[in-house]
């Protein structure tokens, strides 16, 4: 079984995406019930037929630690800069720019790594933003939560839209692309 599934918190609170798998085990032991599932599809055992879940929701409060720390990635560190290079909003040819220079005792934290494109990049070098003349568009710092509610998963089926918070969309135009993988 394949697909991806939406989990909300029992306050419709969106928690993680799940593989239909672990989603049918949680409806199966009455832990969840489906709030969306595909009209077209079912998913059979010897015992049970069940709607294939799309969205599901849990039926008690799970109380989820925020703010835990949250691993840098390329894609969670576009994500959050909206896929937009820091130094002069260019959309193309994105890496990852230390603002402290490594060479200079820059760490790899939240607060010190932004997307730049290759061509800024560049520029910078090993200096700092204002020996360089380039000012940040912003500080940089740690992303919501929200970002990595859907960074696992290849895409994004629309019919999520309405329970994920816009923050969660943030990295669509990614993959909008790539066909729900069912
Ligand atoms: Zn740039």
């Amino acid at each position: 079984m394949a697909g991806s599934v939406l989990v909300l918190n029992a306050t419709y609170e969106p928690l993680n995406v799940t593989t239909l798998w672990r989603a049918c085990s949680l409806i199966l032991s009455r832990k969840a019930e489906v709030l969306e599932a595909d009209p077209e599809r079912e998913i059979r055992s010897p015992s049970t037929t069940l709607p294939h879940p799309i969205v599901i929701r849990l039926v008690s409060y799970v109380r989820v630690p925020h703010f835990t720390s949250r691993r840098i990635t390329r894609r969670a560190l576009f994500a959050r800069d909206e896929h937009t290079c820091q130094y002069c909003g260019g959309r193309a040819r994105l890496t990852l720019d230390h603002v402290v220079p490594r060479s200079r005792g820059g760490g790899s934290s939240w607060d010190n790594v932004v997307t730049a494109c290759a061509p800024c990049n560049l520029r910078k070098s090993d200096r700092l933003p204002h020996e360089a003349g380039m000012p940040l568009r912003r500080a940089p710092r740690a992303p919501h939560p929200d970002l990595y509610l859907t960074l696992g998963t290849r895409s994004i089926p629309s019919v999520w839209h309405p329970y994920l918070p816009a923050r969660a969309l943030a990295f669509v135009e990614d993959t909008t692309e790539l066909p729900f993988a069912a």
